[in-house]
């Protein structure tokens, strides 16, 4: 409180700057000086770092303007906002996009080749921002890109790890975790701003009293506190002069805290105090579709519900004081996931215990306020919290929760009289032994809107998971496909393609995907056609140096690249994957290769540290790539290689140069899937199950240009209880020989039994993900896959077809679906010439 008294001045002198001009001379005389004069370096300066931060003030300053102003704008307009609670941003690098949307890269180029330069090498320089797993938190990433492009005002909020997810490598053909130190040299993009610092309470206990007017209420004392530190970056919109926020918190220790342990004369153990309070946000927890129910994780999540809610409570108080009139009219919360679903007793507390308001006049805009996208259907997913953890740690939250959960019973019983079998099963309470709080249900309990990730994944929520609730509320449930920006995942990422596109249909389509469509004609072109295989040759050999660099293994650039890079998770089948490799590999073994089409496997993706057959997988891959690679019979008819470290920039070099994408989950496991789309813009074929979004893409593109293969959801919920995998691998010879070759140790030589677990979960009656089952029909689709590819003329038809037709997946139509169906914003013009 005193601090921002203190700190705060109002000088209009101060505020308002001309815009920054973006010829090739300012660029290169701002870059001089913040090498120069700001970082101290000279021309002898052997890291490319201090260049790279230079490069990146340069256009930094840029934005800045721009993001004053889409403040200004925001707050003159007095427009509603929606807030984006997610504990996961994986945002990758910020150089490149930031000067796509400003629409400066050629000139940044040009100033850098004068002071003998080369802008790759600097952009190169850049550690991802790996702030997230895997899909989720890509996901929140290409969001931020959407909306700032469609110029909704819409505000990020997350915590700034100071570990990301970790760094890969491949020892002996195992996954090795590295610590993510991702800023030790400084976060050029991020303005800490201390005067907007909050203050989180964990542990004490809740008291009840009567207020003055003989109300009761609910307060929460003898709390430990801790604070929370915002961090901004800027998200720009594409050339349109938005700017918008994503707000990082960083935990610190509070003074007092400090002091009052020194007094006691235990200096060193307030300096460990210090410490516990920092931990909260040291690092990413890196399990993607499974939670550790750690008690630090739940920590987390609370830290990032209630400092943004409070940052966003202030400023509405600094408007409108104490009126909560118009609040939810003004402000939407989207959850992401229930990671940061802490957000619904937070935000009754906040209006209860800080705001004075009654219980109804609070739940009244909770539910006005809270929406909640669900991502997975995997059981082992879905957060729980033991009751004991929050009494301990939220003992106040705990009892809105217990209030919520009473007061929704009671509807329920209304409802349904005497179905206590219902009562329990939609309880927000778990009980047993351990009783848990089911926090899916506490957010769709207090949720206007309940959506899933794409079409199939919506339906399977409200026929199994959330049956109950979808009987009570239809009008909740909803659904919105996911996306991908284009702006990275095309026109940064694949300037080859993009030059080509925009040469044929003009640029138009960087920001209204639509205009892409316009291909569709041009695949029947068979000059078109030839200037679109030399660009995905380029792309193929730019993928193929990387795999080179990277596993020492050579991809020729004429054979099929067929890729899968994910999260190893065995839903995902990669273990599918290989069983087909192993299967190509034991035909050139036998000479049956009298058809054939070179193939360049590359698998990649991080297994969660404590995941075993995951981690297995890994090493079963890396010994099946050595033996192949190795054996002078293949040469290049077949290369397999693990890709180590996958993450963002890895995807950016990847998806341009993949031939055929693998996205091959068992069918009613993966919620949507964006890795599928980030291949088919950049002109990749689909092999996949009628799965998550894929059912969606087929959809678009027609089932000449998809290959699909294996059960449905339906048909793998009605062969599992008479699922047969020894019957299967009987009566297939060509699996059976795959899975000889696997008992008889060929891919482990020495070190006997070690892939013994992958070969009995394949072979149990109990195996949930049925890779033999779909064995047979995606062999079958590889083979198709295969004889297209010899076509090169067909298969060019069908890569071109596939970016054509990939308009859908734009997070632009995510997000205009978000915003008519959920948000209701108003977009916030602002004069593309300020700033
Ligand atoms: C897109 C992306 C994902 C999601 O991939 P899926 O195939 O949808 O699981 C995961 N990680 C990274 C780095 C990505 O870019």
């Amino acid at each position: 409180m005193s601090l921002k008294k203190k700190h705060m001045i109002y000088s209009p002198g101060l505020t308002e700057l001309p815009p920054l001009p973006n010829d090739i001379a300012s660029l290169t005389s701002e870059f001089r000086h913040y090498y120069t004069h700001n970082l101290g370096r000279d021309k002898y300066c052997r890291s490319l770092h201090y260049a790279y931060k230079a490069l990146a003030l340069t256009v930094r300053d840029r934005l800045m303007e721009r993001w004053k102003q889409t403040r200004y704008a925001y707050l003159d307009s007095d427009c509603k906002q929606t807030y984006y609670l997610s504990l996961e941003f994986l945002m990758g690098r910020a150089l490149g996009n930031a000067m796509l949307n400003l629409g400066i890269t050629d000139h940044v180029s040009q100033a850098l080749l004068d002071l003998g330069l080369q802008l790759e090498d600097l952009v190169e320089a850049e550690i991802d921002a790996g702030l997230g797993n895997g899909g989720l938190g890509r996901l929140a990433a290409c969001f931020l890109d959407s909306c700032a492009t469609l110029q909704l005002p819409v505000m990020g909020y997350g915590i700034r790890y100071e570990y990301g997810m970790f760094r890969q490598r491949i020892v002996d053909g195992r996954q090795v975790e590295e610590p993510d130190h991702w800023l030790r040299e400084g976060h050029p993009w991020e303005v800490e701003r201390p005067e907007y610092t909050q203050r989180i309470r964990f542990g004490g206990k809740s008291e009840f009293f009567r207020t003055a007017a003989g109300e009761l209420a609910g307060r929460w004392v003898d709390t430990s506190d801790v604070l929370a530190v915002p961090y901004d970056i800027p998200i720009p919109g594409y050339k349109n002069g938005t700017v918008n926020t994503l707000r990082l918190w960083k935990a610190a220790a509070t003074d007092e805290f400090n002091l009052g342990e020194f007094n006691a004369g235990s200096y060193t153990e307030s300096v460990a105090a210090k410490n516990a309070a920092e931990n909260i946000t040291m690092v990413l927890y890196p399990n993607d579709a499974s939670e550790n129910g750690k008690e630090l994780r739940l920590r987390q999540q609370y830290f990032l519900a209630s400092a943004s809610l409070q940052d966003i409570i202030a400023r509405w108080r600094a408007l409108y004081k104490g009126d909560f009139g118009t609040f939810a009219d003004k402000n939407c919360f989207q959850l992401n996931d229930t990671h940061p679903s802490c957000a619904v007793p937070e935000l009754m507390r906040l209006l209860m215990d800080e705001q004075g308001m009654a219980w109804d006049q609070a739940w009244d805009i909770t539910t006005r306020t809270m929406a909640y996208t669900n991502h997975t259907l995997l059981p082992e997913a879905l957060e729980k919290w033991p009751v004991q953890l929050f009494r301990n740690l939220l003992p106040r939250i705990l009892d809105i929760i217990f209030e919520i959960n009473a007061r929704f019973l009671k509807l329920v019983a209304d409802r349904w009289p005497g179905d206590s079998e219902r009562l329990r099963r939609m309880s927000l309470i778990e009980e047993g032994a351990v009783p848990q709080v089911r926090m899916a249900y506490l957010a769709i309990v207090a949720s206007f809107s309940v959506n899933g990730v794409a079409e199939l994944h919506s339906q399977l929520l409200v026929q199994g998971l959330f049956r109950d609730f979808f009987e009570l509320w239809p009008h909740k449930f909803n659904n919105k496909t996911n996306g991908v920006t284009p702006r990275r995942w095309i026109a940064w990422c694949n300037p080859a393609m993009s030059r080509l596109i925009s040469e044929a249909i003009g640029d138009g389509w960087t920001s209204d995907l639509q205009q892409i469509r316009q291909l569709v004609p041009l695949a029947e072109d068979p000059a078109f056609r030839e200037r679109w295989h030399a660009v995905k040759l380029i792309n193929k050999q730019r993928m193929a140096d990387m795999v080179e660099a990277q596993c020492g293994v050579t991809f020729d650039p004429n054979g099929l690249f067929d890729v899968q890079v994910k999260r190893i998770h065995e839903y995902k089948r990669q273990l599918l994957n290989l069983l087909h490799v192993i299967h190509l590999y034991n035909r050139i073994k036998r000479g049956d290769t009298a058809t054939w089409t070179n193939r360049c496997v590359l698998i990649g993706g991080k297994a969660a540290p404590g995941y075993y057959m995951a981690k297995l997988t890994i090493k079963l891959i890396n010994n099946v790539a050595q033996v192949i690679n190795n054996d002078p019979l293949v040469g290049d008819l077949l290369k397999v290689a693990f890709l180590p470290n996958y993450r963002v920039t890895a995807m950016e070099v990847v998806c341009p140069g993949t031939d055929l994408s693998e996205q091959i989950s068992t069918a009613g496991k993966e919620a949507s899937g964006t890795g599928n789309m980030k291949f088919m813009m950049n002109g990749a074929v689909t092999i996949g199950t009628l799965d998550g979004a894929n059912i969606e893409i087929r959809q678009e593109v027609g089932d000449d240009n998809f290959f699909m293969f294996g059960l449905t959801a339906e048909e793998v919920e009605a062969l599992r209880p008479q699922y047969d995998p020894a019957a299967i691998i009987d009566a297939d010879p060509d699996l059976n020989r795959v899975m000889q070759l696997l008992y008889s140790g060929h891919f482990n030589m020495f070190e006997p039994g070690i892939f013994d677990p992958v070969i009995n979960a394949i072979t149990s009656p109990t195996d949930p993900w049925m890779v033999a089952a779909d064995f047979r029909s995606f062999v079958d689709a590889q083979a198709r896959v295969a004889e297209a590819y010899r076509d090169r003329e067909r298969w060019t038809r069908m890569s071109i077809i596939n970016s054509a037709l990939s308009t859908k997946f734009s997070t632009d139509r995510t997000i205009l679906d978000y915003n008519r169906e959920i948000w209701n914003l108003q977009p916030v013009r602002l004069d593309m010439k300020q700033g």
